[in-house]
This record gives structure tokens, C-alpha cells and sequence, in this order.
């Protein structure tokens, strides 16, 4: 079973016919029975629906359009958005980007959320303000390990609360969710923590991009991670540690500074098993399609059975 994000023609001419294509909310006019409309969960209409540093900066997260998801205009917009996909016929949708920052965003992805909203979800970020501040000003790697474990904490809550809140919804409309994450063990940090997306979804897709220079391409995310360690004055060695932890993965230093040129297609047939492992019955792997994940699309289809690719 193939499921395709992006341009469908050049996936036919490869000799492939979808059985499923994601199609963004705003582009569907109609109903589709092949298709499975794409909600970008935080979409935010302006800055003050943003998320909000330790030093109280606004920020708009991913491509300069996502705000918290703990504010309550962006969980109305999502519960609306899941009624439009309703109101049009479809009976499941895809959840996109339903987290936090991530380390594209750069120091963002350490000093954030202290919205309001945020602190009234997770009082306890109100002792983790200092915490980050100083850690900022100077940071070992042990002060990183701990600070990540406590924003996945606190994140993950906040993942909660609205996936709980939607899946509600969606459970009174008889709708089927489903959601593209990041790949663990880098998904907790941006509080997708695989136990609360099993609770509810019913099939969790993996992106396992290896090149492309967004949000969520593994290349681009692991590259600006490496640039906030070294900017906080974390030496290579500990870097690299603190690479295999967030990422689940072992890079040497020649593999760091070619990210550029994408990450090893072996690096994702590691992370493709651990996120099979860790998500079992409801893992869909998908891939960023290009020459490089040609080569393992075949086995990828044999060894797993439901794939997605992305085609840009
Ligand atoms: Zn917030």
C-alpha cells in the first residue's frame, strides 16, 4: 500500500499507483475517496498566536507559520478545519505538525513555550524559565540532557492536550485520526511522544526525510542541532553524543559537515526499524523520494507493507 505527499505524476511515471494521496485542506474543493485531506495543525493567522521564549519574543515556528498549540485560537482553528474535512466527506484526516519547536528553529527550540496558555497547561514551566536562561548563558552537556528531558516532559503535554481535545471531536463525527511525525527519539523533543500519539491515532506515519531543506527533513534538523550545541560551547565529542541521544543516531564528523549533501540512506534504515519498534502496529514509514531512497523503496514496501513517500 502506497501513500503519496506532493506530486503524484512523478511517482506514476516511476510505475507506481498510489493507493492513498495527502492533499493540503486548503486545496481540496471536493470529495475523493483515494484522498486524505492534510491539516497543518498550528497554523497561526499572526505573531501573537506564536510561541514565546524565556525572554518573552514571540516566534513563529517550522515555515514562519505555526504558533502554540496550547492556544485556544489554534485549537479552535483546528477542531473547524476538522469539521471542514467532514462537512466535505472524508471520515480520516492527517495531522501535520501537531508539536513544538524543533532544532530548525534554532535557540527556539530550547527557550520555548512560556505563552500564557502555556504556563497555565504546565505550571511547572514557571521553575524551568531560570533553568533555561542560565543554560543559555552557559551549558554543559549534562544541563542540555536535563533541560531536553524536561521540555519533552512538558511538551508532550502539550501534544496531549490538543490531540485529546481532537480526538473528540473526531470521535463524535465517527472520524478516523491519523498523523506525520517526526521520527523518534528526536519526536519526543518536540513533544511527540510515541505513547500518547498511540493513544490516539490510528496510524502514526513516520517522516524519515534524508534531504530536503525544511522543517522535519532529518539532514536540515540534525545540521542546525549541531549549530545550537556549538554555539552554547559544546565541544565535538560531546556534540556527538548528544547527537546520538536526541537523534538516535551515530554520525561521524565527516557525515556532520556533509549534511548538506543529505544524510546516509543507511542512517534511515536505522531509524526506520527503531520507529517500527517503538510504534508496532501503527507505524507507516514515509520517505522523501529521490535516487537515494529509490534504491530501498522495493524492500521498504516488501519488509513494512504500507509506505508513504514524499515527492517534491
Ligand atoms: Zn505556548
Amino acid at each position: 500500500m502506497l501513500g503519496v505527499f506532493g506530486d503524484v505524476l512523478k511517482v506514476r511515471k516511476l510505475g507506481y499507483e498510489p493507493d492513498v494521496i495527502y492533499i493540503g485542506l486548503d486545496k481540496i474543493r471536493g470529495f475523493d475517496d483515494r484522498v486524505v485531506p492534510l491539516l497543518w495543525v498550528p497554523w497561526a493567522v499572526g505573531l501573537r498566536e506564536g510561541v514565546v521564549d524565556v525572554y518573552d519574543r514571540y516566534y513563529l515556528f517550522a515555515f514562519g507559520n505555526s504558533g502554540c498549540i496550547a492556544n485556544p485560537s489554534i485549537v479552535r482553528r483546528a477542531i473547524e478545519a476538522l469539521e471542514r474535512v467532514y462537512e466535505l466527506g472524508y471520515r480520516r484526516v492527517m495531522l501535520d505538525a501537531i508539536r513544538l519547536p524543533s532544532p530548525i528553529d534554532g535557540l527556539f527550540f530550547l527557550s520555548t513555550c512560556f505563552c500564557r496558555y502555556s504556563l497555565e497547561l504546565c505550571p511547572r514551566l514557571s521553575h524551568l524559565r531560570n533553568k533555561i536562561r542560565a543554560t543559555l548563558h552557559r551549558a554543559s552537556a549534562v544541563d542540555i540532557i536535563e533541560l531536553l528531558e524536561e521540555l519533552a516532559y512538558v511538551r508532550a503535554v502539550h501534544v496531549e492536550y490538543l490531540l485529546s481535545i481532537i480526538y473528540d471531536k473526531a470521535r463524535e463525527l465517527g472520524m478516523e485520526l491519523t498523523a506525520a511525525v517526526f521520527p523518534y527519539p528526536l519526536s519526543k523533543y518536540v513533544g511527540q511522544e510515541p505513547k500518547v500519539l498511540k493513544r490516539y491515532l490510528r496510524k502514526v506515519h513516520v517522516m524519515l526525510y534524508h534531504m530536503c531543506p525544511g522543517a522535519a527533513c532529518l539532514n536540515a534538523e540534525i545540521k542546525q542541532l549541531v549549530e545550537i550545541l556549538t554555539a552554547l560551547g559544546i565541544k565535538y565529542d560531546e556534540v556527538q553524543e548528544l547527537l546520538r541521544r536526541v537523534t538516535g543516531l551515530e554520525l561521524s564528523m565527516g557525515e556532520v559537515k556533509g549534511l548538506d549533501r543529505g544524510l546516509d540512506i543507511r542512517h534511515v534504515e536505522v531509524l526506520a526499524e527503531l520507529n517500527r519498534h517503538v510504534c508496532g502496529d501503527a507505524y507507516v514509514p514515509i520517505l522523501w523520494l529521490d535516487s537515494d531512497s529509490m534504491d530501498i523503496l522495493e524492500e521498504f514496501v516488501k519488509r513494512y507493507h504500507r509506505l508513504d513517500v514524499f515527492v517534491a
